[in-house]
């Protein structure tokens, strides 16, 4: 289990961390959301002890990170945004090598084969690292944090540069990586953290916005009541029935789905359901409906909506040429 409390961090006057609290549980996936710039490496290097914070506590199963710090990085495994990789050696003697730097004490030989299993590199063991892809090194990273069978798993933005097909590879790893560790993994893609992720914290511009399971996430905010329907009759006369009903301040036309059937789109207020004066609506209009679907808020417009109810906070310089 980890906890973060009232995690504070200034660079000069940039405020990158600015009095984050959360916790994460055993066995559990969290999402570290948040745009470029946030402070989401900022966070997992204090949580992971590369760099210290200006306040605030983190406790990695019982150890405080400033009280024990051998106590506590010893219980995490990190793949940080850049991989420390020693891009000239094998992938086996750089997990050796890795191995020892972290005086794991389990049977060497068996735990790196089993490391070496679980994120698929066996084939490319006797491999130079430099020469490997980008996926291929990704994983070579992901099995350095997995030495020692820590119990937390803490990884920055893992699918950053990966292809498609890796991506699916590396999503199904740390999904399978979940079931016995907590892991932790930060990420600026919404449909990432919304396919691999239990829970996930929201941070912009230092600050938590949002912590909730990444369903009800978009459940809570998503009672803008956008629909799709499907309608036979004269486009016109649809459009001009959709509009006069009370509740709904926008309809777009969608495409033809067959003769005389079109779709559209249908956006009403906030906590309004505008559904069943719809239905009778294009009843009294006799242009029936033959589909109706609500349109879940997609976390990408669930973060915007978040983000955008953000209030004033003091703008900061970008350093640029990060993520
Ligand atoms: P993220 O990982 O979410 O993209 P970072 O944690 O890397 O964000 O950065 C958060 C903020 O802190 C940014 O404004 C960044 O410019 C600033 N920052 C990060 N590292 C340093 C540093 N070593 N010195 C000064 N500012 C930094
Ligand atoms: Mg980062």
């Amino acid at each position: 289990m980890v906890e973060v409390k009232n995690l504070v961090k200034r660079y000069g006057d940039t405020l990158a961390v600015d009095d984050v609290s959360f916790t994460a549980e055993t066995g559990e996936i969290l999402g570290f959301l948040g745009p470029n710039g946030a402070g989401k490496s900022t966070t997992m290097n204090i949580i992971t002890g590369y760099i210290s914070s200006s306040s605030g506590t983190v406790t990695i199963d019982g150890c405080e990170i400033l009280d024990d710090p051998e106590g506590a990085k010893s219980k995490i495994g990190y793949l940080p945004e850049i991989p420390p990789l020693y891009i000239d050696m094998t992938v086996r003697k750089y997990l050796e090598f890795m191995f020892s730097l972290k005086r794991v004490t389990l049977p060497k030989r068996e735990h790196i084969d089993e490391v070496c299993a679980v994120t698929k590199i066996k084939d490319v063991q006797n491999r130079i690292i430099k020469h490997l892809s980008k996926g291929y090194r990704q994983r070579v990273g992901l099995a350095q944090a997995l030495l020692g069978n820590p119990p937390v798993i803490i990884l920055d933005e893992p699918t950053v540069g990966l292809d498609p097909k890796q991506i699916i590879e590396m999503r199904n790893l740390i999904k399978g990586l979940g079931k016995k560790h907590t892991v932790i993994l930060s990420s600026h893609v919404l449909s990432e953290v919304q396919a691999i992720c239990d829970r996930v914290i929201i941070i912009n511009r230092g600050k938590l916005v949002a912590d909730s399971s990444t369903s009800s996430l978009s459940q809570n905010l998503s009672r803008s009541n956008d629909m799709t329907l499907r309608v036979v009759g004269a486009p016109t006369s649809v459009l001009s029935a959709l509009r006069a009903v009370e509740g709904v301040y926008k309809v777009d036309k969608g495409q033809k789905t067959g003769d005389n059937c079109c779709e559209y789109h249908v956006y009403s207020e906030r906590d309004k359901d505008t559904s069943k004066a719809i239905f009778y609506a294009m009843a009294k209009n006799n242009t029936p409906i033959v589909m109706m679907r609500g349109n879940e808020l997609s976390l990408e417009e669930a973060f915007l909506r978040v983000t955008k109810s953000e209030p004033h906070i003091a703008d900061k310089s970008e350093r640029g040429g990060k993520g």
